[in-house]
């Protein structure tokens, strides 16, 4: 009976589908604690301006530091706060962290000109968001114009009236929205018109081939032109090279981000950088 038992014991946890279930259990149970308890940590990544090496802004992006498993990185938890919910919680303390940082480094004497900080669709159909949003930036005595929201483009498109509604809100109130990844996922042109957002992020995907492969260079090019043409100004992710900063310098991109300007960073690093000139960045644009 005792050995029947620990058979079947043996099969609930050796399932691949169990085990799933369990370290989602697992994961969710740690992330909880991990709210209450301040584990989260945010790295920054600057936007730079490509007509002057300016840093345009920084992207506040969130790790886990787990205490039995170590750093965690956005992909191998984001999922898990997703399916829970804990998104919500999470995405609020990454935002209200992003205020409590632009007024630190404002006492310090450095001024970052804007947090950008993404928002999951689990919180972008949260009842009363844009008033939830309004009210941190308030509480922790930041200006609305100091924070930028990025969307993706399939949170952008698939509730299409709500989303202008929202937009709408956001921007009377004087806070820009993103549409990130941008090329990723499935937009209509009608209602990229239409939608009342600001920049669009060209997805690293992109930028990969550049510049050897024509067909990303087209890509890249017609969809600047095309951004430009709706009056929206464009961030173009995941630059690694000098090559593919040359190409995209050339197409005419405006604000450019990814790791051969800077990796993300600790905040007392982005002070650093900030502190140490208007245009930290301008030694390396192409002539
Ligand atoms: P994302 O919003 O598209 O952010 C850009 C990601 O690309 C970041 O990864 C960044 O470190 C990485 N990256 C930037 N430049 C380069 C480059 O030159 N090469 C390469 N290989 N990668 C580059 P990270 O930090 O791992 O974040 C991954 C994703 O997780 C983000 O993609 C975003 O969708 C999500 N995420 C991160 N923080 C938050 C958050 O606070 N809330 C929500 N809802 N999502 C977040
Ligand atoms: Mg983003
Ligand atoms: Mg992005
Ligand atoms: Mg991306």
């Amino acid at each position: 009976e005792a050995k029947k038992n620990g058979r079947n014991q043996f099969r609930l946890f050796s399932d691949p589908m169990n085990q799933r279930v369990v370290e989602r259990l697992a994961l969710e149970t740690e992330m909880r604690f991990s709210l209450e308890n301040n584990e989260f940590v945010l790295d920054y990544q600057p936007l730079v301006e490509l007509s002057t090496g300016r840093v345009r802004g920084v992207e506040a992006l969130v790790r886990w530091q787990n205490p039995k498993r170590g750093l965690m990185m956005p992909d191998s938890f984001l999922p898990v706060a997703e399916k829970s919910g804990l998104i919500i919680p999470l995405g609020f303390w990454v935002l209200e962290e992003s205020c409590r940082q632009i007024k630190l480094w404002e006492k310090q004497g450095m001024s970052v000109e804007r947090v950008a900080v993404n928002l999951s669709a689990r919180q972008m159909w949260e009842e009363n968001i844009v008033d939830s949003v309004a009210d941190i930036i308030s509480k922790t005595g930041c200006r609305c114009d100091q924070i930028e929201l990025e969307l993706t483009e399939t949170v952008l498109m698939s509730s299409v009236e709500k989303t202008v509604k929202i937009l709408s809100h956001l921007a009377e109130l004087g806070i820009e929205v993103s549409m990130d990844d941008f090329g990723t996922g499935y937009s209509s042109l009608y209602y990229l018109r239409n939608l009342p957002f600001h920049i669009i992020k060209v997805d690293k995907s992109f930028v990969d081939d550049l510049p050897q492969d024509a067909g990303s260079v087209s890509l890249i090019s017609s969809i600047i032109a095309f951004a430009h043409g709706l009056g929206k100004k464009t961030v173009v992710e995941g630059i690694e090279t000098q090559q593919q900063l040359e190409c995209v310098h050339s197409l005419g991109g405006d604000v450019a981000q990814g790791y051969y300007f800077a990796r993300p960073m600790n905040p007392q690093k982005i002070g650093k950088l900030l502190a140490s000139g208007p245009t930290p960045f301008s030694h390396m644009l192409p002539k």
